[in-house]
């Protein structure tokens, strides 16, 4: 069956220079080479995070790591920032750890807002706040600099950040920010396959997660550190994905940090684009876009031409592209669209022919 690439916001299509990074020999994960291994890539991932703090690799997929900060850091209550279908459910996850926590709520393509978060944070109930950075469901990114900045006035609650579809096509500096829990996976911007995440904590939450009972084993945030300490992780992880993303960390490094980060900026800006030139307007409330997704009104707003979105996905799949019809109550009324991992105009301009062709026959 011919591949159907995927334009959608996360898993993102993978090349196949990563495919054959993945397929390396197998090696033992408490042998030399994989200390090798990881010992390379610690500096690149410190680099690319901004932090002298060590990453960690968790083979999990994100919600790992998500659940994981939860059950190392929560002691009193935790304030969960909640704008969307991902951050949403970390109200629940939270719950379903056993721990009080409480949801901040923002409208579906509204952003978090620093002053509503020190609002809340100052009734002193809090000792953990969740933030999703870039919130995928619906495209909106947070001002993450000025939330962090409340860690200030905070230094006992843990921040702990989702940046699972802006790590690595956005700057994040962990060590700048002064946040305490900075994760992502890697199926969104890093294209590389689902099935590893990757963490940094700052010291104040490894103290703060050493002195926490029942936060398991498999996600021991203190067990990562002792390990990484190391060059080792925990448990056995997935030895191929983390090939691939030491295959994928030289190419980031290849092409720069900066130029990356630019070709996110430009690729989203020609999305941004060609939806303009069809007459949609974005989901997301001005000013607060992602830049590695686009969230695309289908035009059933005062003004706009409604268009049927399964059926604009059904005509861009078959030339060839797949794209995302919304996600959980939007689902139908917006579409996504992703420039994330590889993504350059060029690859971008022909997913733009092809969606030209199938608006032109709806
Ligand atoms: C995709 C995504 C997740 C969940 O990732 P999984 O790989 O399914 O665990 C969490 N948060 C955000 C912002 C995401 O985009």
């Amino acid at each position: 069956m011919a591949h159907v690439k995927l334009h959608i916001p996360g898993p993102v299509e993978v090349s196949a220079k990563t495919f054959q990074a993945l397929c390396s020999p197998m090696i033992g994960h408490r042998g030399q080479g994989f200390k090798d291994l990881y010992a390379k890539m610690q500096p690149q991932l410190q680099a690319l995070l901004s932090t002298k703090q060590l990453v960690y690799l968790s083979t999990s997929s994100a919600w790992g790591v998500m659940e994981g900060a939860i059950r190392n850091l929560v002691a009193k209550k935790v304030l969960n920032g909640m704008n969307g279908a991902f951050s949403d459910k970390w109200l629940d996850v939270s719950k379903r750890c056993g721990k009080n926590a409480e949801g901040l709520q923002a409208p579906w393509g509204s952003p978090i807002r620093a002053e509503d978060v020190d609002k809340q944070l100052a009734t002193g109930q809090f000792d953990a706040l969740t933030l999703i950075h870039n919130e995928t469901s619906t495209g909106t990114m947070s001002p993450l600099a000025e939330i962090a900045a409340l860690k200030k006035k905070y230094p006992d609650v843990m921040f702990i950040v989702d940046a699972v579809s802006s790590m690595s096509a956005v700057p994040l500096k962990f060590d700048e920010l002064g946040i305490d829990v900075l994760l992502a996976g890697t199926q969104k911007a890093f294209a590389l396959p689902p099935g590893l995440a990757l963490f940094v904590c700052s010291p104040a939450a490894l103290a703060k997660a050493a002195t926490m009972k029942d936060r398991g084993y498999y996600l021991d945030f203190v067990e990562f550190q002792k390990n990484a300490m190391e060059q080792m992780t925990p448990s056995t992880p997935s030895i191929p994905h983390i090939y691939a993303l030491n295959a994928k960390l030289d190419e980031f490094f290849a092409e720069g940090l900066e130029n990356r980060y630019a070709r996110h900026v430009k690729t989203n800006q020609l999305t941004r684009d060609w939806a303009a030139r069809h007459g949609f307007t974005l989901f997301p409330e001005k000013g607060f876009e992602s830049i590695t997704l686009t969230c695309v009104n289908n035009g059933a707003k005062p003004g706009g031409r409604a268009v049927d979105v399964a059926k604009l996905q059904k005509l861009v799949k078959d030339r060839g592209f797949l794209i995302d019809g919304g996600y959980g109550k939007i689902k139908g009324t917006t579409f996504r669209i992703s420039n994330m991992g590889d993504e350059t105009p060029e690859s971008m301009n022909q997913l733009y022919a092809a969606l030209d062709k199938a608006v032109s026959q709806l």
